[in-house]
């Protein structure tokens, strides 16, 4: 017996084109508010941290929405950067709550030892619709590249772009969700024309590092941390996660810039992604935003104990 998943949006077999991702964008409705929950976040932080609008993105009519990154005060001049991104897929609530609870709990705690730039919610029309692509119907975390036509890639690139400090880690924050399987994969599978093939969700945490510059004691020591507040993922039968070799517990690689990924828009010597799974039964939100912090503390941690 064949499964024919069938995308309420387009033709079976043929990839969409202006009018289907017009009809697409027509069926994502607005569920939650960006200014509310994110944008009144981040000036709650203003009397503590730098607060840097790096961009707009005019998608009228449905809304204008300004890109924010938040710094420590007192950049110096001469030390590295640590990056922390979230919400590049605006969907993954826990990537975008995680970044602002890190700054809010522990980014004083690394002033003086390293240039904090956290940009929580880089995908906000997604986060309102709590989808995976910007309104193009494009995944932004395929799209740093050069040149980038993807808006919210091409304003987190210009951003990076004026440090002028070297990176020297980078953190992404993502979570990988049933709707992954229910709704993203076949959305994507009916956009490009091709059929929906069914695949796994892990059920826990895992990381991403660099397939052409593994960074095992890195991605270990974030694996150590995030175990004491949430399980980590275990491998599928067949040694994978998401249909990647599981190289140590919890962690698979990708070669993260080849394939556009936000983890791999830097030269960071140290980068990953987090993928926290929020739909366990066994973790709660306020798990899954700790469990991002406690990857970020420990991934800057054994950033700066190894430079
Ligand atoms: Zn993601």
């Amino acid at each position: 017996m064949s499964i024919v998943a069938t995308y309420p949006v387009g033709t079976p077999g043929i990839a969409w084109g202006a009018a289907e991702i017009a009809e697409w964008r027509s069926r994502q409705p607005r569920l939650r508010s960006y200014a509310d929950e994110v944008v009144s976040a981040i000036d709650r932080l203003r009397d503590r941290f730098d607060v840097v609008q790096y961009g707009v993105l005019d998608y009228a009519p449905d809304g204008v929405y300004p890109l924010f990154a938040l710094r420590n005060r007192g950049w110096l001049q001469g030390v590295p950067v640590a990056l922390v991104t979230g919400g590049v897929h605006g969907y993954e609530t826990s990537g975008v709550h995680g970044a602002l609870q890190f700054v809010e709990q522990h980014a004083e705690a690394y002033a003086g030892r390293i240039n904090l730039l956290v940009a929580p919610c880089v995908s906000p029309w997604a986060y309102e619709r709590i989808n995976r692509w910007n309104p193009q119907a494009l995944d932004p975390n395929r799209a740093f590249l050069l040149d980038s036509s993807v808006g919210e890639s091409a304003a987190l690139l210009g951003l990076v772009a004026l440090l002028h400090e070297e990176v020297l880690v980078h953190i992404d924050l993502h979570e990988t969700t049933d709707s992954d399987e229910s709704e993203f994969r076949p959305a994507l599978a009916a956009r490009d024309g091709k059929p929906f093939e069914p695949g796994t969700i892990p059920d826990g945490f895992y990381l991403v590092d660099d397939t052409e510059a593994p960074q095992p004691g890195f991605q270990q020591a974030m694996i150590d941390a995030v175990a004491k507040i949430t399980h980590i993922a275990p491998a599928d039968p067949d040694g994978t996660i998401i249909g990647s070799e599981v190289v140590s517990p919890g962690v698979i690689r990708y070669p993260l810039r080849k394939l556009g990924l936000c983890a791999g828009m830097t030269d960071a010597r140290y980068k990953t992604t987090t993928e926290v799974y929020p739909d366990s039964p066994r973790a709660t939100p306020e798990q899954c935003n700790a469990a991002q912090v406690a990857a970020v503390c420990a991934g800057i941690d054994y950033a700066l104990a190894h430079h």
